[in-house]
């Protein structure tokens, strides 16, 4: 135990907080809808922080999904670090697809389980139960998720009852309620428990149906300001960032615009002989059909890498073709973990793998999603203003601690 002195965590220093720090990562947040919100009057708390806090707009990683997002943040490091590069890949030693949602692909420890270990009273709230294992790896703490909240015990959870806690119903996973009821069990806990670090990571359930500014996103940012008060009213240093963005993926008659990529890559090369693994899979793919904006390819029989490529970057609405050398590069990737060429698609165009492989039936809106360079610029805001000039450097959600511990007043 060393509460009270400096954590040193996969090579950053953070300071200990001097009172409650509040990391939110609101998934899906593209920066028009906070701003949409205030110009609408429904964020007046959010309005406010223009003057007496600090906002700065940062880079996500690429691929601009959840879950390497969400693990970047807890561990301040991108993924090439910490191993989470997908919400699914290719196990090139299984042979196989799977989840990466199982805290054994993760390759370093986490800001949050680094201050428990120092004596650091932490919490965590994921909306989605998919993060919860990989946030709370490690973690002496509390740590549940809003979708299994009527699942929680002591030993597993470091909570008995997470439903009393907020006084609300079980939410549906397919809901705006599923947010909400993250944000009630923060609120809650730092009242109850005073956390000194919480993290709270929502779903971007509404964010894939409704763009920045309608009705349906105002009200929705305008819940988060409601409960961000409350969290500042507490004496709680707030940072709050995103995952990632998000963009209409529709032509404008709404029409999603889709690259089958395995469709394409068939035809031209014959089946079997490439592999097109979509990073965004994950169990709950009602809202985007599992269909986002990057793509990684596993050349298989038959199919040069450069043939490949040259393929797919003459495809219209392929932004970018690069060689798993080149992304892991550019994109600070594990390359152990992506195909041979990754794909980027433009901001109006999503990649899927065929067109019999994906249901979208389920989508009532114009699709909207994310994954590319285009939904990388997400807002990084705190309630209070830096303690001096900040460091002149390209800021990333990722630098959400160390902002908040070390760089404000
Ligand atoms: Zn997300």
């Amino acid at each position: 135990m060393s509460a009270g002195r400096p954590v040193e965590v996969n090579g950053r220093t953070y300071r200990w907080p001097d009172r409650p720090l509040v990391v939110v990562c609101v998934d899906g947040c593209e920066p028009d809808y906070v701003n949409q919100a205030i110009a609408a009057g429904k964020a007046p708390w959010l309005a406010g922080l223009n003057g007496s806090g600090t906002c700065l707009t940062a880079d996500c990683v690429v691929p601009s999904f959840t879950n390497p997002n969400n693990l970047s943040i807890v561990t301040g490091v991108p993924p090439a670090a910490h191993g989470i590069c997908g919400n699914y890949f290719y196990d090139p030693d299984a042979k196989a697809e799977v989840m990466m949602n199982d805290a054994k692909y993760l390759q370093t420890g986490t800001i949050l389980a680094a201050f428990a270990d120092a004596g650091a009273k932490v919490a965590v709230v994921t909306a989605k139960d998919k993060l919860r294992g990989l946030l709370g790896h490690r973690l002496r703490g509390i740590c549940f998720s809003a979708e299994k909240a009527d699942q929680v015990t002591l030993a597993d959870n470091g909570l008995a009852d997470a439903l009393g806690l907020t006084g609300l119903p079980l939410p549906s996973v397919y809901s705006a309620g599923l947010s909400e009821f993250v944000f009630a069990a923060g609120c809650a806990l730092l009242e109850r428990e005073r956390p000194d670090i919480m993290y709270l990571s929502t779903t971007d359930y509404v964010q894939h149906k409704h763009a920045p500014g309608t009705p349906a996103a105002n009200e929705f940012t305008g819940m988060m300001d409601r409960y961000l008060a409350r969290l500042d009213a507490m004496g709680a240093t707030v940072v709050f960032t995103a995952d990632h963005g998000m963009n209409a993926k529709t032509d404008a008659f709404g029409r999603p615009n889709i690259v089958f990529l395995q469709d394409l890559l068939d035809d031209t090369f014959g089946p079997g002989s490439t592999r097109v693994i979509l990073p965004i899979t994950d169990p709950y793919v009602v809202h985007h059909g599992a269909l986002g904006s990057f793509a990684t390819i596993y050349g298989g029989d038959g199919a040069e890498t450069s043939a490949v490529a040259a393929r797919v970057r003459a495809e219209p609405g392929v932004d970018l073709v690069l060689t798993r050398e080149e992304a892991a590069a550019r994109f600070e990737l594990p390359p152990a973990r992506i195909g041979d060429l990754v794909v980027i698609a433009e901001r109006l165009t999503v990649l899927g793998t065929s067109a019999t492989r994906h249901d979208l039936s389920g989508l009532d809106a114009p699709l909207r999603s994310h994954g590319g360079i285009s939904e990388q610029r997400v807002p990084l805001i705190a309630n209070r203003p830096t303690a001096a000039a900040l460091p002149a450097r390209r800021w990333r959600n990722f630098d959400a601690f160390d902002l908040g511990l070390n760089h404000l007043q």
